[in-house]
Protein backbone atom coordinates (compact mmCIF):
# COMPACT_ATOMS: atom_id res chain seq x y z
CA UNK A 1 0.00 0.00 0.00
CA UNK A 2 1.37 3.38 -0.93
CA UNK A 3 1.01 5.90 1.90
CA UNK A 4 1.42 9.70 1.79
CA UNK A 5 2.01 11.70 4.63
CA UNK A 6 1.58 15.27 5.56
CA UNK A 7 3.65 17.07 8.56
CA UNK A 8 2.85 20.41 9.51
CA UNK A 9 6.00 22.55 10.03
CA UNK A 10 7.09 22.21 13.29
CA UNK A 11 6.40 18.19 12.72
CA UNK A 12 8.66 18.37 9.17
CA UNK A 13 12.23 17.94 10.57
CA UNK A 14 10.88 14.67 12.56
CA UNK A 15 10.13 13.09 9.26
CA UNK A 16 12.32 10.24 9.10
CA UNK A 17 10.92 9.05 12.42
CA UNK A 18 7.13 9.86 11.69
CA UNK A 19 7.57 7.64 7.92
CA UNK A 20 9.80 4.55 9.00
CA UNK A 21 7.51 3.96 11.07
CA UNK A 22 4.81 3.16 8.28
CA UNK A 23 6.85 1.22 6.16
CA UNK A 24 8.78 1.77 3.11
CA UNK A 25 6.10 2.65 0.51
CA UNK A 26 5.88 5.87 1.80
CA UNK A 27 5.90 9.85 -0.09
CA UNK A 28 6.58 12.50 1.78
CA UNK A 29 4.42 16.04 0.73
CA UNK A 30 7.05 18.58 1.07
CA UNK A 31 4.36 21.43 0.56
CA UNK A 32 2.74 23.35 3.10
CA UNK A 33 -0.01 22.06 5.88
CA UNK A 34 -1.25 25.01 7.78
CA UNK A 35 -4.40 23.21 8.91
CA UNK A 36 -6.76 20.62 8.09
CA UNK A 37 -7.86 22.99 5.12
CA UNK A 38 -4.46 22.02 3.50
CA UNK A 39 -4.88 18.85 2.51
CA UNK A 40 -2.39 17.96 -0.08
CA UNK A 41 -4.76 17.06 -2.74
CA UNK A 42 -1.67 16.18 -5.40
CA UNK A 43 0.02 13.48 -3.55
CA UNK A 44 -3.65 12.03 -1.98
CA UNK A 45 -4.40 11.45 -6.16
CA UNK A 46 -1.01 9.13 -6.23
CA UNK A 47 -1.40 7.15 -3.19
CA UNK A 48 -3.65 4.62 -1.56
CA UNK A 49 -4.11 6.35 2.04
CA UNK A 50 -2.62 10.26 3.22
CA UNK A 51 -2.07 10.40 6.88
CA UNK A 52 -2.66 13.71 7.79
CA UNK A 53 -0.60 14.80 11.22
CA UNK A 54 -1.64 17.74 13.79
CA UNK A 55 -4.74 18.62 12.72
CA UNK A 56 -8.43 17.74 12.92
CA UNK A 57 -11.07 16.63 10.31
CA UNK A 58 -12.28 19.75 8.65
CA UNK A 59 -13.24 17.87 5.39
CA UNK A 60 -14.30 13.79 4.95
CA UNK A 61 -12.00 12.42 2.17
CA UNK A 62 -12.27 8.50 2.19
CA UNK A 63 -8.97 8.30 2.08
CA UNK A 64 -7.42 10.81 4.20
CA UNK A 65 -6.90 9.33 8.12
CA UNK A 66 -5.91 12.57 10.36
CA UNK A 67 -3.41 11.91 12.98
CA UNK A 68 -3.96 14.41 15.88
CA UNK A 69 -1.19 15.50 17.51
CA UNK A 70 -1.39 16.15 21.55
CA UNK A 71 1.00 18.05 23.92
CA UNK A 72 1.08 17.39 27.82
CA UNK A 73 1.21 19.81 29.98
CA UNK A 74 1.17 20.20 34.23
CA UNK A 75 -2.59 20.23 34.67
CA UNK A 76 -2.26 21.27 38.69
CA UNK A 77 0.22 24.10 37.62
CA UNK A 78 -2.16 25.41 34.78
CA UNK A 79 -5.14 25.74 37.41
CA UNK A 80 -3.08 27.29 40.04
CA UNK A 81 -2.03 29.62 36.94
CA UNK A 82 -5.71 30.23 36.17
CA UNK A 83 -6.64 31.08 40.05
CA UNK A 84 -5.36 34.14 39.50
CA UNK A 85 -8.19 34.84 37.17
CA UNK A 86 -10.38 37.38 39.23
CA UNK A 87 -13.53 36.47 37.04
CA UNK A 88 -14.84 33.29 38.28
CA UNK A 89 -17.51 32.41 35.31
CA UNK A 90 -15.18 31.26 32.46
CA UNK A 91 -14.75 29.75 28.94
CA UNK A 92 -12.46 27.28 28.43
CA UNK A 93 -10.55 27.00 24.90
CA UNK A 94 -7.55 25.78 22.95
CA UNK A 95 -5.72 24.71 20.01
CA UNK A 96 -6.05 21.03 19.11
CA UNK A 97 -2.70 20.46 20.61
CA UNK A 98 -3.94 21.28 24.38
CA UNK A 99 -7.82 19.96 24.12
CA UNK A 100 -7.74 16.74 25.33
CA UNK A 101 -6.77 17.85 28.61
CA UNK A 102 -9.82 20.88 29.11
CA UNK A 103 -12.51 18.62 30.64
CA UNK A 104 -9.91 17.68 33.62
CA UNK A 105 -9.02 21.06 34.15
CA UNK A 106 -12.96 22.10 33.52
CA UNK A 107 -12.78 19.64 36.92
CA UNK A 108 -10.40 20.87 38.75
CA UNK A 109 -11.54 24.83 38.19
CA UNK A 110 -15.10 23.89 39.38
CA UNK A 111 -13.37 22.38 42.28
CA UNK A 112 -12.19 25.62 43.10
CA UNK A 113 -15.21 27.49 42.61
CA UNK A 114 -15.11 28.70 38.88
CA UNK A 115 -18.34 28.20 36.92
CA UNK A 116 -16.78 26.50 33.42
CA UNK A 117 -18.11 26.49 30.20
CA UNK A 118 -16.61 24.50 27.68
CA UNK A 119 -18.66 24.18 24.42
CA UNK A 120 -17.54 22.30 21.19
CA UNK A 121 -18.09 24.80 18.19
CA UNK A 122 -19.59 23.70 14.80
CA UNK A 123 -18.76 21.20 12.22
CA UNK A 124 -14.94 22.66 11.60
CA UNK A 125 -14.05 21.85 15.04
CA UNK A 126 -13.67 18.20 16.78
CA UNK A 127 -13.15 18.83 20.64
CA UNK A 128 -15.08 20.64 23.08
CA UNK A 129 -12.99 23.95 23.79
CA UNK A 130 -11.11 23.52 20.33
CA UNK A 131 -10.62 26.62 18.56
CA UNK A 132 -8.82 27.44 14.54
CA UNK A 133 -7.33 30.52 13.73
CA UNK A 134 -10.79 30.85 11.21
CA UNK A 135 -13.05 28.97 13.71
CA UNK A 136 -14.03 30.85 17.26
CA UNK A 137 -17.93 28.84 16.99
CA UNK A 138 -16.97 27.05 20.32
CA UNK A 139 -17.46 30.50 21.78
CA UNK A 140 -20.85 30.94 20.04
CA UNK A 141 -23.15 32.53 22.65
CA UNK A 142 -20.37 32.44 25.77
CA UNK A 143 -22.42 33.36 28.46
CA UNK A 144 -19.26 33.78 30.67
CA UNK A 145 -17.65 36.79 32.10
CA UNK A 146 -13.95 36.01 30.91
CA UNK A 147 -12.39 33.44 28.44
CA UNK A 148 -9.06 31.27 29.06
CA UNK A 149 -7.56 30.27 26.12
CA UNK A 150 -4.31 27.61 25.96
CA UNK A 151 -2.12 27.44 23.61
CA UNK A 152 0.93 28.97 22.27
CA UNK A 153 1.23 32.62 21.34
CA UNK A 154 -1.41 35.29 20.96
CA UNK A 155 -3.30 34.89 17.86
CA UNK A 156 -6.36 32.60 18.58
CA UNK A 157 -6.06 34.71 22.41
CA UNK A 158 -7.03 38.36 19.87
CA UNK A 159 -9.23 36.33 17.97
CA UNK A 160 -11.36 35.18 20.59
CA UNK A 161 -10.96 38.49 22.10
CA UNK A 162 -12.59 40.10 19.14
CA UNK A 163 -15.14 37.18 18.47
CA UNK A 164 -16.77 37.72 21.85
CA UNK A 165 -16.00 41.20 23.02
CA UNK A 166 -15.42 39.52 26.58
CA UNK A 167 -11.58 39.44 28.58
CA UNK A 168 -9.24 36.81 27.34
CA UNK A 169 -6.53 35.41 29.00
CA UNK A 170 -3.95 33.13 27.43
CA UNK A 171 -2.28 30.81 29.62
CA UNK A 172 0.90 28.79 28.01
CA UNK A 173 0.52 25.29 28.59
CA UNK A 174 4.30 24.81 28.99
CA UNK A 175 5.31 27.52 31.32
CA UNK A 176 1.91 28.26 33.06
CA UNK A 177 2.02 31.69 31.84
CA UNK A 178 -0.73 33.75 32.42
CA UNK A 179 -1.01 37.15 30.42
CA UNK A 180 -4.02 39.07 29.91
CA UNK A 181 -4.76 39.92 26.04
CA UNK A 182 -5.13 42.88 24.54
CA UNK A 183 -7.20 43.10 21.37
CA UNK A 184 -7.56 46.98 21.16
CA UNK A 185 -3.94 47.54 19.30
CA UNK A 186 -4.93 44.62 16.61
CA UNK A 187 -8.44 45.89 15.99
CA UNK A 188 -7.35 49.60 15.35
CA UNK A 189 -4.69 47.76 13.25
CA UNK A 190 -7.18 46.27 10.57
CA UNK A 191 -9.58 49.71 10.65
CA UNK A 192 -5.84 51.54 9.30
CA UNK A 193 -5.84 48.23 7.03
CA UNK A 194 -9.45 48.75 5.23
CA UNK A 195 -8.57 52.87 5.23
CA UNK A 196 -5.62 52.30 3.22
CA UNK A 197 -8.02 50.87 0.56
CA UNK A 198 -10.03 53.93 0.53
CA UNK A 199 -10.48 55.80 -3.28
CA UNK A 200 -7.91 52.28 -4.55
CA UNK A 201 -10.23 51.22 -7.38
CA UNK A 202 -7.99 48.02 -8.90
CA UNK A 203 -9.33 44.82 -6.64
CA UNK A 204 -7.76 41.50 -6.75
CA UNK A 205 -9.90 38.65 -4.94
CA UNK A 206 -7.99 35.88 -4.04
CA UNK A 207 -9.07 32.75 -3.51
CA UNK A 208 -6.99 29.31 -2.50
CA UNK A 209 -7.12 26.26 -3.98
CA UNK A 210 -6.67 24.04 -0.52
CA UNK A 211 -9.99 22.16 0.07
CA UNK A 212 -10.52 23.91 3.04
CA UNK A 213 -9.88 27.01 2.58
CA UNK A 214 -11.78 27.99 -0.82
CA UNK A 215 -14.59 30.32 -0.96
CA UNK A 216 -15.45 30.98 -4.51
CA UNK A 217 -19.22 32.02 -3.99
CA UNK A 218 -18.19 34.28 -1.27
CA UNK A 219 -15.38 35.30 -3.98
CA UNK A 220 -17.98 35.90 -6.56
CA UNK A 221 -19.96 37.86 -3.80
CA UNK A 222 -17.04 40.15 -3.18
CA UNK A 223 -16.23 40.39 -6.83
CA UNK A 224 -19.74 41.48 -7.96
CA UNK A 225 -19.81 43.84 -4.60
CA UNK A 226 -16.86 45.89 -6.20
CA UNK A 227 -18.17 45.73 -10.20
CA UNK A 228 -21.30 47.60 -8.59
CA UNK A 229 -19.31 50.16 -7.07
CA UNK A 230 -17.58 50.91 -10.43
CA UNK A 231 -14.03 49.25 -9.33
CA UNK A 232 -12.20 47.05 -11.77
CA UNK A 233 -12.06 43.56 -10.13
CA UNK A 234 -11.14 40.29 -10.91
CA UNK A 235 -10.61 36.87 -9.35
CA UNK A 236 -7.73 35.19 -8.33
CA UNK A 237 -7.13 31.43 -7.58
CA UNK A 238 -3.76 30.25 -5.70
CA UNK A 239 -2.51 27.47 -4.07
CA UNK A 240 -0.73 29.07 -1.16
CA UNK A 241 -1.10 33.02 -1.12
CA UNK A 242 2.32 34.41 -0.81
CA UNK A 243 4.06 38.27 -1.49
CA UNK A 244 6.41 36.74 -4.51
CA UNK A 245 3.15 35.36 -6.22
CA UNK A 246 1.05 38.73 -6.14
CA UNK A 247 4.03 40.72 -7.41
CA UNK A 248 3.07 41.16 -11.25
CA UNK A 249 -0.36 41.51 -10.56
CA UNK A 250 -1.79 44.95 -11.63
CA UNK A 251 -4.07 45.31 -8.50
CA UNK A 252 -4.06 48.28 -6.19
CA UNK A 253 -4.98 46.24 -2.83
CA UNK A 254 -6.60 42.24 -2.59
CA UNK A 255 -9.84 41.13 -0.68
CA UNK A 256 -8.26 37.43 0.86
CA UNK A 257 -11.03 35.13 1.23
CA UNK A 258 -8.58 32.03 1.84
CA UNK A 259 -7.25 31.85 5.24
CA UNK A 260 -7.78 35.19 7.47
CA UNK A 261 -4.56 34.51 9.27
CA UNK A 262 -3.10 35.87 5.75
CA UNK A 263 -5.04 38.95 6.41
CA UNK A 264 -4.66 39.47 9.87
CA UNK A 265 -1.28 37.73 10.81
CA UNK A 266 0.84 38.07 7.75
CA UNK A 267 -0.62 41.16 6.16
CA UNK A 268 3.19 43.05 6.45
CA UNK A 269 4.64 41.24 4.10
CA UNK A 270 2.50 42.25 1.56
CA UNK A 271 3.08 45.16 -0.78
CA UNK A 272 -0.39 45.99 -1.05
CA UNK A 273 -3.15 45.76 1.50
CA UNK A 274 -5.31 42.75 2.15
CA UNK A 275 -8.37 42.92 3.68
CA UNK A 276 -10.63 40.05 4.73
CA UNK A 277 -14.05 40.15 3.03
CA UNK A 278 -15.73 41.57 6.23
CA UNK A 279 -13.49 45.09 5.76
CA UNK A 280 -14.24 45.22 2.52
CA UNK A 281 -17.73 45.28 3.13
CA UNK A 282 -17.24 47.59 5.50
CA UNK A 283 -14.90 50.00 3.24
CA UNK A 284 -18.16 49.92 0.87
CA UNK A 285 -20.72 51.01 3.92
CA UNK A 286 -22.11 47.72 3.89
CA UNK A 287 -21.58 47.21 7.83
CA UNK A 288 -20.77 49.47 10.70
CA UNK A 289 -17.43 47.38 12.22
CA UNK A 290 -14.46 45.56 10.51
CA UNK A 291 -15.92 42.08 12.33
CA UNK A 292 -13.81 39.07 12.37
CA UNK A 293 -13.46 36.84 9.52
CA UNK A 294 -14.50 32.90 9.88
CA UNK A 295 -14.63 30.22 7.74
CA UNK A 296 -17.49 27.70 8.83
S1 LIG B 1 -8.07 28.32 7.25
FE1 LIG B 1 -6.25 29.04 8.36
S2 LIG B 1 -6.88 29.21 10.49
FE2 LIG B 1 -8.39 27.92 9.43
S3 LIG B 1 -7.72 25.80 9.73
FE3 LIG B 1 -6.83 26.52 7.80
S4 LIG B 1 -4.80 27.33 8.34
FE4 LIG B 1 -6.00 27.17 10.25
Amino acid sequence: MKIGVQLPDGLKRRAFEICEELGSDVILSGESCFGACDIDLALLEDVDVLYHYAHSEILKFDNVVYVPYFVGFDLQKVAESINNVPEREIALIATLQYCHNLPELKGLLESSGFRVELKKGSERVKFPGQVLGCNYSALRDCKASAVVFLGDGLFHALGASFYTNKKVYAVNPINSELTLVNSKDFIKNRYLQVSKCVGLKKVGILVSTKPGQKRLKLAEKMKKLALDRGMKALIVYLNDITPEKLLNLPFDFYVNTACPRISYDDYRRFEKPIITPPEFEYLLNLREEIGLDEIE
